[in-house]
């Protein structure tokens, strides 16, 4: 049984804490795509976590957590990542790598803070991991499988081939310092060294699983709106954040993904550029942005402020229906118990007409939001752990918000915990 825990937005949607209590139940975390440039954050009895490139299963004794080959591995990154917790007193998880995992070398993370530069105020607020120039090189031919890392000789003679093209690079459009390229084969001997116990066949192995009855979560970073091909290109990531993507990053059939569990936030948050309908501003942004979360919403891997916004119907709607989504995980409701009225924004205005379909991003950047409020609930809602206690206006809420994106809400967070979460029979079937 393989479930996939994808974002419906930008990201950051609580998909960490809803991968962690799915893990629960489960024998196989697997992440498909993404590298370390965004994180999760995970609170139980270890402590406060923030990952970037271990599925949210490693806290775990009973799973196996894996990086698999749609993800931009960063070896060095993952081990102090491993390390950091095993520090904090989790028991050493198990891991495996795929060998056809590409690896992030030095000089892609080099490449993407130098772009960063040269664009100056045009750019598209990497995080600089490196991750941009990684996928383009994997698909431009020239990036390195951690297969490759146990035939020296091919190794070498494209370790030479690609640092004679990255150096015309690094000289002439960068004036940067070049690369040696005996220098970076040392550093991939080290690669070797610290990865080979981990290395794995990793779709034979979910193959052997799926057949032995399994379950496996595929664990999504970010969200529909960041996805390379249906989101608000071209302030997106590099790699794709659908479910379906799931079965290639981690070489499953598609056919094998049963459950699509999309995370949608209760309001809305992004990081980066790019149009965002209904964000807010000022005194109220920084009131939701000091709440939110657990301790603020501030990126896990940047520290970065997040962008505010009120909760998006229109593209929720759009993030859920591109996910395949069968259950919508609505997190972080608790958060917003402060509030006398909430406004949520159920359409775009744009060019004088108003629709509730997500538009293509020319024309997102002109959409004003058509904002509806809603009562609040003016409570605290954690510990609650039953829907029908939930007050009357946060379940109305809930309720108005399922029938305008149209997928069902089974899942209720109300708090940061794996055991802040309220089961909902939902009326929406799809
Ligand atoms: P992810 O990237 O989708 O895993 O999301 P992040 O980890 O970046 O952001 C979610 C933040 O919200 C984290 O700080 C979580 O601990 C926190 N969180 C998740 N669910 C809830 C919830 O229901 N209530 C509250 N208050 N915080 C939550």
């Amino acid at each position: 049984m393989v479930k996939a825990v994808v974002g419906a937005n930008w990201g950051d949607e609580g998909k960490g804490k809803i991968t962690d209590m799915l893990a629960q139940q489960a024998d196989i975390i697997i992440r498909f795509q993404g590298g370390a440039n965004a994180g999760h954050t995970i609170v139980n009895k270890y402590g406060k976590f923030a990952l970037h490139t271990l599925p949210s299963g490693v806290f775990y004794d009973h799973t196996t957590s894996i990086i698999g080959n749609g993800v931009a591995l960063n070896i060095p990154l993952l081990f102090k990542e491993i390390k950091s917790i095993t520090d904090r007193n989790v028991p050493m998880p198990k891991i495996l790598v795929s060998d056809r995992a590409q690896m992030v070398m030095p000089y892609h993370i080099l490449l993407d803070a130098y772009e960063e530069e040269r664009l100056g105020g045009k750019s598209f607020g990497s995080t600089k991991s490196g991750i941009a120039p990684f996928y383009s090189d994997k698909y431009a031919k020239i990036g390195f499988q951690v297969s490759e890392l146990f035939d020296e000789e091919v190794l070498k003679d494209k370790v030479d081939r690609v640092c004679e093209q990255k150096n015309i690079l690094l000289q002439h459009m960068y004036h940067k310092p070049l690369i040696d390229p005996d220098e970076l084969l040392e550093t991939l001997r080290e690669y070797k060294k610290m990865v080979e116990p981990y290395v794995c066949n990793v779709s034979l192995y979910l193959d052997q699983a799926i057949k032995a009855g399994k379950t496996i979560l595929l664990e999504g970073q970010l969200g529909t709106l960041k996805d390379p091909d249906h989101g608000i290109y071209p302030m997106v990531t590099s790699s794709s954040t659908l479910a379906a993507y799931g079965a290639i990053g981690a070489g499953i059939p598609p056919y094998e993904i049963k459950e699509v569990i999309t995370v949608c936030k209760a309001y809305s948050s992004a990081v980066g550029a790019g149009a965002f309908v209904s964000e807010i501003f000022g005194d109220e942004a920084d009131e939701l942005r000091r709440r939110g979360g657990d301790g603020g919403e501030f990126g896990a891997t940047t520290g970065r402020p997040r962008r505010m916004g009120w909760f998006d119907c229109v593209a929720s709607k759009y993030g859920c229906r591109l996910q395949g989504t069968t259950d919508v995980a609505f997190t972080v409701l608790d958060v917003l118990g402060y509030l006398d009225e909430i406004p949520v924004c159920v359409g775009y205005e744009i060019d004088g007409e108003v629709t509730t379909d997500f538009p293509v991003t020319y024309k997102l950047e002109k959409a004003k939001p058509v904002l509806k409020k809603l009562p609040g609930w003016k409570c605290d809602i954690r510990g609650i752990k039953s829907y029908e206690e939930l007050p009357e206006n946060c379940r109305k809420y809930v309720e108005f918000i399922e029938e305008q994106i149209g997928f069902p809400i089974t899942m209720v967070s109300n708090g940061p915990g794996r055991e802040d979460i309220i089961y909902r029979k939902s009326a929406v079937r799809r």
